[in-house]
Parts: C-alpha cells; structure tokens; sequence
C-alpha cells in the first residue's frame, strides 16, 4: 500500500497507478461556527462525485473520502487554503474505486465520538514516525499504547503494544490506573498511537491529566508510519473504516498475527455476519467462510434475514442493496 503525505508545501504530483485517491486527515482547530463549514463543504461538493465522511465539530475537522485524482487535489488545494486550515497535512492513498457508498457531511458535538468530553488544552507532543521508532528502539522504560478499538488492534499492531481500553471513560481510567501500578508515570515514556493520530491528541491529554509526564503522539498516526518507516516493528494489517475494511501499512510484507474466529487458523480478513440481524465483525478463513456461509455462528444462518455472502471482504450494507424487497432477501439465503 503505497501512501502519500501532502501538505501545503507539497507538489500535488501522485505516480498513481489506480483511477481513485483516498484522503484521511484531520485537524483540530478552533472552528466558530461548525454548521456554516458543513453548508461550504457541501457548496463544495455540489455535482462532483466525491464520497465518505466528514465530521466538522468546534473542535475542528475529521474526515475519510474517496474521489477521482483531479477532484482529490482540487479539495486539498481548497481546505488548505481556508483560514485555521493553512497547516493541515492529508494521507493519500490509491484505490480502484470509492472506499464508501455516499458522501456525509454534518457536524458533530465531539470530533471524534468518544461518549465523554475531553479537554484538548494539554495534549501529549508529537513524535515524527523517525523519532517515534528511535524511541520505541532505543527507550527501555516504556510503554506502547494503542488507542484504536480492540477489533483493530487484533488484526495488527506495534510489536509490544497494549491495547488500552478506550470504549468509555471509566474503562481508561481504570486502565490509566492500573498502568500507574506497574510504571512509573514521572519517568516511563508513554509511546501512544492510532490510526491517523486523532485519537491520541484525546487519550493523550487523558493521561497527563492522570500524572504521566511523557506522553507522545505518533503524529499521522499508523498511516504515516508506514508511509515513512515502513512496516518496522509492525505485525498484521491495518483496520481502516471503509470498504477496504484493511489495508497492509506500506509494501513490505508482515507475518499475519490474527486468527479466523472459527477454526483459530492464522487469517486476516474481517467479515460481517451474513445475518442482517447480527452483523457482527469477525475475522474469518476462506474455507469457514464457506461452511458457514458467511456467518459468525451455525445458529446465525436459521435467521430470517440472511444475506448472501462473498468471498471477498466487504462491509454490511443496507438491506435492499441485496434485494428488492426483504420478502425477497429472505429467499436469497445460501443454502
Ligand atoms: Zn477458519
Ligand atoms: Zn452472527
């Protein structure tokens, strides 16, 4: 997976060999009014086949799209050149097709929808991925976070690293807790990543304010590492919210760390269950897949409304892109 980072500075030249860009970028800036930025987002898009999502709270912007190249460049040129928006950096990957099914753009109460307030006055610094791998090298009181959901971190992480659970406020600070017992918070260094660094500017200021004094951020995130270090000390692949569902971190390959749900066979590919009414995500082995026709559990496939699975990873859909109607869905089912 080859990735680009662009900034203002950046020359807008991609070798793409595939006819979509991918944009994930974020940016926390004090944004006065979140509602009349959605309303030019949306001028923006107006007519152009752009699509994903796009989150604009006070706190500033978090968004994932896919576009034809020319219309990728053209969106990066306009937000960069929007007041608080000057110093923004996107990542650019390429794609066959869109990642997603429509284009969202709306405002939201928190950046990133995390179920509890966090203040971003004091956030951890950021290391660049170079400064970040020294460290994670050559540190030996340290400790390596990731903040992303536990589903992400099982189909790959950092050697070493801790899955913290980010779920809800009172699990963090249980954990935060628990990490003061067994480090040292005034000395250990706290080495925190995501997947494209957002999640850390939150988590980051959760720790210093629970006594740790050397938190730091992988700036870009896990994106960025592996457009700039490659896959050093990383395992798997790496979980993204889109129809990729995953996506290696850069073109070296790494061992597969994770294991289909069924037969615990080494497999990385994350499914959702055949049954409308599940839906739950689970990883999953080629020839599981199969006998059990796309669902989690046997008992998932006497549902009423069980979709018919492929064999290639893709996310749940809504109903009627599997039938007209759900009379229909229902003799759909693979028997
Ligand atoms: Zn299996
Ligand atoms: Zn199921």
């Amino acid at each position: 997976m080859k990735t680009w980072i662009v900034n203002a500075s950046s020359p807008f030249e991609f070798d793409n060999t595939l006819g979509y860009l991918v944009l994930a970028y974020y940016h926390i800036t004090d944004l006065a009014d979140p509602t009349a930025a959605v309303r030019e987002h949306k001028t923006f898009f107006e007519g152009k086949d752009f699509k994903g999502r796009i989150y604009l709270a006070e706190d500033g912007i978090n968004g994932s799209i896919s576009a034809p190249k020319e219309l990728i460049c053209d969106y990066m040129r306009w937000l960069l050149t929007r007041p608080g928006f000057e110093t923004m950096e996107f990542k650019v990957q390429e794609y066959a097709d869109h990642t997603f099914g429509h284009l969202t753009v709306k405002t939201r109460q928190e950046l990133v929808a995390l179920g509890f307030k966090v203040p971003l006055d004091r956030r951890g610094p950021h290391l660049t991925p170079a400064e970040w791998r020294k460290m994670f090298e050559e540190e030996e009181d340290k400790v390596v976070i990731d903040v992303r959901n536990d589903y992400e971190w099982e189909l790959g992480h950092f050697e070493g690293s801790e899955s913290a659970p980010c779920k809800t406020f009172r699990d963090f600070k249980a954990y935060a807790d628990q990490l003061k017992e067994r480090t040292d918070p005034k000395k250990t260094k706290v080495l925190m990543c995501c997947t494209g660094g957002i999640r850390c500017e939150f988590f980051s200021s959760l720790l210093l304010e629970e006594g740790f004094e050397h938190v730091y951020q992988l700036q870009g995130g896990i994106i960025k590492y592996g457009a700039e270090e490659k896959s050093k000390h990383w395992e798997g692949k790496l979980f993204v919210f889109d129809d990729r569902l995953s996506v290696p971190i850069s073109e070296e390959e790494t061992p597969v760390c994770s294991q289909c749900h069924h037969c615990q066979k080494p497999a990385d590919r994350y499914f959702n269950c055949a049954n409308m009414d599940c839906n739950e995500l689970f990883i999953c082995c080629d020839d599981c897949l199969k006998s059990f026709y796309g669902c989690c559990q046997e008992s998932c496939h006497t549902g009423t409304r069980v979709r018919p699975y492929k064999l290639t990873s893709t996310p749940f859909r809504r109903w009627y892109t599997y039938a007209k109607s759900k009379a229909e869905l229902n003799t759909l089912k693979v028997t």
